[in-house]
């Protein structure tokens, strides 16, 4: 005999909306004989079961079991209900309810099953380059407000077909809203336009397109968020024309390449490396390029590493697909403005840039870059985190009012805390660029739309310089001040889900201290409701301040000045400009001092003959870890008087003695390149030691733009837990200021949740 019915409601919180959820919610039910409904609202999903008690218990494993790929479950939640005798299962509609707590997801990479249905040439949609469905497509890009469906996104220009309607209504099929369904018939189209010649539209486009490529031309393609610029990559006289016009001499460009096995040719991979390209974010992963291997050496200049990532749109695997295995994918902007992303912004913009165009005429509603990940210690580490990562959120450990952290002046993004969690932009760039000030004004609007919080209090940096800071002043809103370094270990203590306290070492480019003084080789002792500075590298000169840090020859001239060194090591610079700084240095006019460990780096890139002056920031850097030899190598001697009463320094004039020797007995590069990393981890260490003797705190949190570096990264850490330590390290956020908002955002929101606290 059947046992008496039960009902059942479910909450479900996450992303859990636009996922193809509430189909599988069907399926499921269905299949088990269960009576019910499911909708999306305010909070995620709801969902009522009725039908058998075995059933009904199951159901909730059974979900978490069969949920959609792209779906995150944070919650589930169980309430008795009373049986109503319902017969059969539906799902209803969200259009007219508010769901303003839900998550908008993001961009995905097209799916094994619309790639089938792209190249088959019975479908409705073959070689179709909008094709889409519930597990893949464009998301965040599209989405001008929330609830997330069709009549908010930009696909609201075009009306559903029949067959693309009833696809759309029919909950057993893949296309069970999804918003932005397209076919042929309905949905948006390509154009391409070459100056002086006609207008081609749809497949014809697309092959002219291609063939443009082909024949060694610059071809602006719209993309997913934004516009890319696409060459041949293994045309060198096609990537130098790019870099020319582009006025980028040095930056590394991306390649886009068919598949794993293009990959394969020109680059080593790792099974983690693989599987990081293969993610749903489709990011560009940065790889040991193969030797010999048919890429340009202008494609990525003076560095052993490519960038490499695999299609994530329909019109990639198209382009793809008529001849042209790797592509270069750069992103279609001027310098350092943000990439362009409508038509009549991209013709005007980049005409000087490309010689043709493939366009579309489905808008992009918010531009995002591509995501950037390196592998350090056989794990992806974000550098840049945008496409398919936003708007993701990190979970803080307590609950705190609607913060907006505005982050550093390069690399910006912002963050905005929800409740519990911390939702950060994605990348905006460089502040001093107008256009990219709009960007970044722009992207506080819609984070606060789509998250359905208006900021009640803002977290800045100390700099009062910085574009974001200046916003923070201006804003009327309650300000919370975060030291710049404090802020870098608090990115890496919330994404860790720790909140301290922690040894932190902090060491990039530069950064403000709290008495103005340039920092950025910082040992400190913090948590997230406050840091003591325990130690710090010794403050370099640099001459000539900012020109300092585009010419990395000054820095070497300004470390063997105070090393007591004569500056004949850097006989390739003309001797007049090194009279020119000796003077600066002596009279000590125009050159303030600062500890960030980017400037030693830049000085010792310099003083080793790799790199003179830079074209793209960390350029020094970058090439002097590019060189260096790989494996073990001896630390070079360093001085320390370990002390506690002031911040103890860390001593790299012997260091730069022992450099100057070593050229004089003409060392390889490759080989004092890797006893300056080692001398860093070596410091490093030893500086933790210290600090755990006397506080007794045994954590140690890496951060900073020096961590992208991966040697850097996996000696100290190696190091650091042969000692004993436990080592926190980047993986969901950037190292460098890319991910400083979201320390700024936590640190402000211990403090208010602190403060709340009768
Ligand atoms: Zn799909
Ligand atoms: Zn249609
Ligand atoms: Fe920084």
């Amino acid at each position: 005999m059947a046992s008496p019915a039960m009902r059942r409601a479910i909450r479900v919180r996450g992303t859990v909306q636009g996922v193809g959820f509430r189909p599988t919610v069907y399926r499921l039910a269905s299949a088990a004989h269960l009576a019910g409904f499911v909708r999306n609202d305010s909070e995620g999903v709801w969902i009522e079961i009725e039908g058998e008690p075995r059933a009904i218990a199951r159901f909730p494993d059974l979900l978490r079991l069969e949920a959609p790929v792209l779906a995150r479950i944070d919650g589930l939640e169980i309430a008795e209900l009373l049986p109503l005798g319902e017969t059969g299962f539906r799902v209803l509609g969200s259009a007219e309810e508010q769901s303003v707590q839900a998550n908008v997801p993001a961009d995905v990479a097209t799916c094994a099953a619309c790639l089938r249905e792209l190249f088959d040439p019975s479908d409705r949609r073959y070689r179709y380059p909008f094709v889409n469905c519930t597990d893949c497509g464009p998301r965040y890009t599209i989405v001008r407000d929330v609830p997330y469906d069709r009549a908010r996104t930009t696909m609201d220009a075009f009306t559903l077909c029949q067959r693309c309607l009833e696809e759309y209504k029919d909950p057993g099929n893949r296309r069970f809203h999804a918003e932005p369904n397209a076919c042929p018939v309905c949905g948006p189209h390509l154009t391409f336009v070459e100056p002086g010649r006609p207008k081609l539209e749809k497949d014809e486009a697309l092959r002219a397109a291609a063939k443009a490529i082909q024949a060694g031309k610059v071809v602006a393609v719209k993309g997913l968020g934004g516009f890319f610029l696409a060459v041949d990559p293994a045309n060198e006289e096609a990537v130098a024309a790019l870099r020319r016009r582009k006025r980028r001499p040095h930056k590394p460009f991306a390649l886009m390449a068919r598949n794993l096995e293009e990959v394969e040719k020109i680059a080593e991979l790792t099974k983690s490396s693989r599987r990081a390209l293969q993610s749903l974010t489709r990011p560009i992963v940065l790889l040991r390029a193969k030797p010999g291997a048919k890429v340009a050496p202008g494609v990525a200049p003076g560095l052993s590493e490519i960038g490499v990532m695999l299609p994530y749109t329909p019109l990639h695997h198209l382009l793809h697909a008529e001849g042209l295995p790797l592509l270069v994918m750069t992103s279609g902007n001027l310098s350092e403005e943000p990439i362009a992303k409508d038509n009549e912004q991209a013709l005007e913009k980049l005409s000087a840039v490309a010689d043709a165009f493939l366009l579309h005429d489905r808008d992009i509603h918010t531009r995002v870059d591509d995501s950037v990940f390196r592998m350090v210690d056989q794990s992806p580490q974000p550098i840049r985190r945008s496409r398919g990562l936003v708007p993701d959120s990190v979970p803080l450990l307590f609950s705190a009012p609607p913060i907006l952290a505005v982050g550093a002046e390069l690399k910006n993004t912002v963050c905005l805390v929800r409740g519990g969690e911390a939702y950060l932009s994605p990348h905006i760039g460089d502040l001093e660029n107008i256009e990219t000030f709009q960007f970044f004004e722009e992207v506080i609007g819609k984070l606060s739309r789509l998250l359905g919080v208006e900021p009640t209090a803002v977290a800045h940096d100390l700099h009062p310089d910085y574009f974001s800071t200046r916003w923070a002043l201006k804003s009327g809103l309650p300000r919370q001040a975060v030291q710049h370094h404090h802020a870098h270990i608090g990115s890496c203590l919330a994404e860790n889900g720790s909140r301290g306290p922690a040894i932190g070492v902090a060491f990039d480019g530069t950064g403000c201290g709290p008495a103005g003084d340039l920092w950025g080789g910082e040992i400190l002792l913090a948590d997230l409701a406050g840091f003591r500075r325990l130690g710090h590298l010794r403050p370099i000169a640099l001459p000539g301040g900012e020109a300092a840090i585009r010419e990395p020859w000054r820095l070497a001239a300004a470390a063997l000045a105070d090393a007591g060194v004569a500056l004949d090591c850097l006989a390739r610079v003309a001797p007049m400009r090194r009279s020119a700084v000796r003077q600066l240095l002596e009279k000590k006019v125009s050159t303030p001092l600062a500890t960030g460990a980017g400037r030693w780096f830049d000085a010792v890139s310099a003083l080793c003959g790799v790199r003179d002056e830079i074209s793209y920031e960390g350029q020094a850097a970058v090439e002097l870890e590019a060189i260096a030899r790989p494996g073990d190598a001896p630390a070079y001697p360093f001085e320390t008087e370990w002390r506690l009463e002031a911040p103890w320094e860390i001593d790299l004039r012997p260091t730069v003695r022992a450099i100057a020797a070593d050229l004089r007995s003409a060392t390889p590069a490759s080989e004092m390149a890797a006893r300056f990393h080692a001398t860093l981890a070596v410091a490093i260490v030893q500086s933790c030691r210290c600090a755990r003797e006397q506080f007794q705190v045994n954590t140690v949190a890496l951060s900073g733009g020096c961590f992208q570096n991966r040697l850097l990264t996996e000696s100290t850490r190696s190091l650091l837990e042969s000692a004993g330590f436990a080592v926190l390290l980047h993986r969901r956020v950037p190292p460098n200021d890319g991910g400083l908002a979201l320390g700024q955002a936590a640190i402000a929101a211990f403090r208010l949740s602190e403060s709340q606290r009768p």
